[in-house]
Parts: C-alpha cells; sequence; structure tokens
C-alpha cells in the first residue's frame, strides 16, 4: 500500500523503477475519461503501461 502511494508521487516506472518512459496515447474510454488527469505512458525499460498524473510531467517533454 505505501509502495503504492509512493509510486502516486514519483515518475518512476512502478514495475521495474526505471524513470525511462514515453507518452502514449490512449487506449480505451477509461483512458480517455481520465486523460484531463492523467496520462498514460510506457516504460522504456520494461515496456509495460502505467499512468503519471499530470502535474509530474515535465514541461515541454514531447508528447
Ligand atoms: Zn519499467
Amino acid at each position: 500500500m505505501l509502495r503504492a502511494v509512493k509510486s502516486l508521487f514519483s515518475t518512476h516506472c512502478p514495475h521495474c523503477g526505471s524513470i525511462e518512459y514515453r507518452s502514449v496515447g490512449v487506449r480505451n474510454v477509461l483512458e480517455q475519461a481520465f486523460l484531463w488527469l492523467m496520462q498514460p505512458c510506457r516504460c522504456d525499460f520494461c515496456g509495460r503501461h502505467y499512468f503519471l498524473f499530470r502535474w509530474q510531467l515535465p514541461i515541454g517533454r514531447p508528447a
């Protein structure tokens, strides 16, 4: 639980801890609904998908 909370406030991949990621497009209506709040990302290292909150995204980073 603590780990889950911690992941909300870090830009690390929750699966492998990598900080390398790229933004990806929405894949379903659920993601579309939360797009205003959360950005779906894909880990560059392990390839798994996770979400970043909008306020975690570096300003000016290409989508
Ligand atoms: Zn990863």
